[in-house]
């Protein structure tokens, strides 16, 4: 078997999940060409974060945990700094302090398994064989757009978070906003500011979180993700386990009537949404803030699904896939999991690699 490059591992994603395993690569003697590389779909460095609308700004994130070996603090910024700029500034120095081998833009576009045993990567330009692989490519390039019938009819506007770039184009506008998750809280509240109307729609009623968000909790909710991809189930959304964390904008909103929550439409018409028990809304736009599914479609090839319809995990670790790991999925889908999930791959896949 014959490909461009041969490597010991190759890195998916240039995001905190796969630059957190290239730091920890680098740090055991691994070089570019000779021992490892990233692969990164991106323009720039920044992961999903350079992707996020310019009007989510870093004191309204949930907390953004540092990259190994090297502190968010050590970039100049402002609290009411963009979240993205700040990020891929972020993202770029530390590739730049450690000097790691990531290529971009490179888009991978299938992972088989070679009778030999290594990987052949294919990407949309060269091709790699590598003894390992790390992925690292988040939910960014999947956003999950459910169906519900008339979708087509609607004369609106019809977007999701994903193409999100803030409330200005909604002035004036029926907005209904789609999604019990944070982003879906996060958009309501601003757009609510210069929309006509906005209209909340959820499958379940939303569940809001008191307290604060302490590392107890957090680690209970890590916990609950780990135990489904252990039993091969999908990992499920994170905000379905930890709730709505009820912040003081967030209370603010809830207190002027901002969330009052419907259940689902069952039909979209031309111009609205319909409910079976007659109510109909005008809208303008719906925005689908629905949220994403893990990128892996690259993985196909390697038949990684089992009967659950997910991925059975010990860790990272792929079960009975030697020398795949999968990094912040499930679990370890969390600026602080890809982190530590980063260290504990390469760990584990330098043991498999004999290294
Ligand atoms: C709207 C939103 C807000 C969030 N806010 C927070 C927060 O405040 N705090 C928090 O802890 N977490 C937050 N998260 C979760 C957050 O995204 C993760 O914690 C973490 O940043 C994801 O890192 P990652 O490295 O796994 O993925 P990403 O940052 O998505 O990086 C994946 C990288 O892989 C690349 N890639 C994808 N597919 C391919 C391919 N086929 N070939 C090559 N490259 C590819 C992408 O271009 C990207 O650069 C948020 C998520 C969303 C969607």
């Amino acid at each position: 078997m014959r490909a461009d490059h041969e490597t010991d591992v190759v890195v998916i994603g240039a995001g905190q999940a796969g630059l957190s395993s290239a730091y920890f690569l680098h740090r055991a003697g691994l070089r570019d060409d000779v021992g490892f590389v990233v692969l990164d779909h991106g323009k720039r460095a920044g992961g999903a974060w350079q992707y996020r609308w310019p009007t989510l700004r870093m004191n309204r994130v949930h907390g953004v945990h540092d990259l190994p070996g090297f502190r968010l603090a050590e970039i100049a910024f402002e609290p009411t700094d963009s979240a993205a700029e700040v990020m891929a500034a972020y993202f770029a120095e530390y590739e730049r302090v450690f000097d790691l081998p990531v290529r971009r833009p490179v888009s991978v576009r299938a992972v088989h398994r070679v009778p030999d045993g290594r990987f052949l990567v294919v990407t949309s330009g060269e091709t790699w064989l590598a003894r390992g692989v790390i992925n690292a490519t988040g939910t960014w390039d999947k956003p999950f757009w459910p169906y519900y019938p008339g979708r087509e009819e609607f004369r609106g506007r019809q977007l999701h978070t994903a193409d999100y770039t803030g409330p200005a184009s909604m002035a004036g506008a029926d907005v209904v906003v789609v999604g019990g998750g944070t982003s879906a809280v996060q958009l309501l509240v601003e757009i609510a500011e210069v929309a006509g109307s906005t209209t909340w729609a959820t499958r379940r009623p939303p569940v809001f979180h008191e307290g604060e968000f302490t590392p107890e909790y957090g680690r209970e909710v890590v916990a609950e993700v780990d135990r489904r991809v252990r039993e091969g189930r999908p990992p499920g959304s994170v905000v379905g386990v930890t709730g709505l964390t009820l912040t003081p904008e967030v209370r603010a909103a809830r207190d002027a009537g901002l969330l009052e929550r419907r259940p689902m439409f069952a039909r979209i018409t031309p111009h609205g949404v319909w409910w079976p028990d007659g109510r109909w809304q005008h809208a303008d736009v719906i925005l689908w803030a629905t949220g994403f599914r893990p990128a892996l479609d690259h993985l196909a090839p390697l038949r990684l699904r089992g009967p659950g319809g997910g991925i059975r995990m010990n860790g990272t670790r792929v079960v009975g896939v030697p020398r795949l790991r999968l990094v912040g999925y499930g679990p370890s889908a969390s600026t602080v999991g890809a982190n530590r999930a980063g260290r504990e791959a390469v760990r584990g896949l330098l043991a498999e690699l004999g290294r």
